[in-house]
């Protein structure tokens, strides 16, 4: 029986582990993929005191130091559900793991467009990661799908590598203000093609060949990096009754769920920034409280 399981190790699951284990709790973490989660496909990240300008995969490999010198016992596996009851359980294709208390950080992933040929372009031509795949379109004409945060930061990655980034926006102007908006309108490679909505998705072959809009008009690409959102990744808590329409964890203040002793934080839960820096912060909070609760 653990005093605390954790499952996700990306910035808000690795905090709250570091407290959890420096305070002695009996610990055991999840992740199905890499500690440091999302980090590991962010170029740069200049907004995260203390590491301005480093690269997302660097602080990801400092998150992993922390958790080998610490002795955080990681399991590299995929949680498939979480059941309450006294004691709650938490069960992988493995096994169940037992705890008194679970904390939630698995993080969000990027929305799909919708379309048709969609999934069939996935990993030919389509793509939600310029970190991972941008070097495969070196000196070729792409496009970014969106024109949020994300959407903006990953056109100037790709701006240093491709030829041509079109930023497909479907409204008239940019939403976004401030330092990503300015640096994307002075990068001269970079055009913003206002008030498009992709209609379809042409391939040739079974790679990517060009975009059609709605307006007809068409654009030939070699890439299209696709950022209009995100999607939580909460559909194993299904059997819990704790999420939202669109699959956040709600929780309290405290980031208790309404089940005694289930926490979430980071990207799972509904808020205003989705920030490595809130996620970190919320990783210390929710471990402080748990420590404290078990001292009591
Ligand atoms: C393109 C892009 C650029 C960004 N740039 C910045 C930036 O410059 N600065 C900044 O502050 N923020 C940035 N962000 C946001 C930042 O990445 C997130 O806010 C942060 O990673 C959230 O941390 P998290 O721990 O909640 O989730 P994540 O980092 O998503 O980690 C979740 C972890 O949970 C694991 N997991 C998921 N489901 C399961 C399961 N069922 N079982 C086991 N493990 C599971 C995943 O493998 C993953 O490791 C950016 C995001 C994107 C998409």
């Amino acid at each position: 029986m653990y005093d605390l399981i954790i499952i996700g190790m990306g910035p808000a699951g690795v905090s709250a582990a570091i407290y959890a284990k420096r305070a002695g709790l009996k610990l055991l973490c999840f992740d199905k993929a890499m500690v440091g989660g999302y980090l590991n496909y962010i170029d740069r990240v200049d907004n995260y005191a203390g590491l301005y300008g480093s690269s997302g995969p660097d602080i990801a490999f400092n998150f992993l130091e922390a958790i080998n010198n610490l002795d955080i016992e990681v399991i590299n596996k995929e949680v498939l559900s979480v059941l309450d009851g006294d004691v709650k359980k938490v069960v992988t294709k493995d096994g169940e793991y037992l705890a008194k208390n679970i904390i939630i950080a698995t993080g969000r992933i990027p929305k799909k467009i919708g379309i048709e040929n969609e999934d069939n372009l996935r990993g030919h031509g389509i793509s939600n990661c310029a970190l991972c795949d941008g070097a495969f379109y070196r000196n070729k004409e792409v496009a970014v799908l969106g024109a949020g945060e994300s959407a903006l930061q990953e056109a100037l990655y790709l701006a240093n590598i491709c030829k041509k980034v079109y930023i497909i926006h479907r409204r008239d102007k940019l939403s976004v203000i401030g330092y990503n908006a300015s640096r994307v309108k002075e990068t001269g490679n970079i055009e913003i093609l206002y008030e498009k909505v992709i209609a379809k998705l042409k391939d040739k072959d079974g790679i990517l060949d060009e975009i059609v809009f709605t307006d007809d008009s068409k654009l030939k690409v070699s890439a299209l990096f696709v950022y209009i959102g995100f999607k939580p990744i909460t559909n194993f808590l299904s059997n819990l009754d704790i999420l939202t329409n669109e699959g956040y964890v709600l929780v309290n203040q405290s980031f208790e769920t309404k089940i005694k002793g289930i926490y979430a934080i980071g990207d799972t839960i509904k808020k205003d920034l989705y920030q490595i820096s809130v996620a970190v912060g919320e990783g210390a909070v929710v471990a402080n409280k748990i420590i404290n609760s078990i001292l009591e």
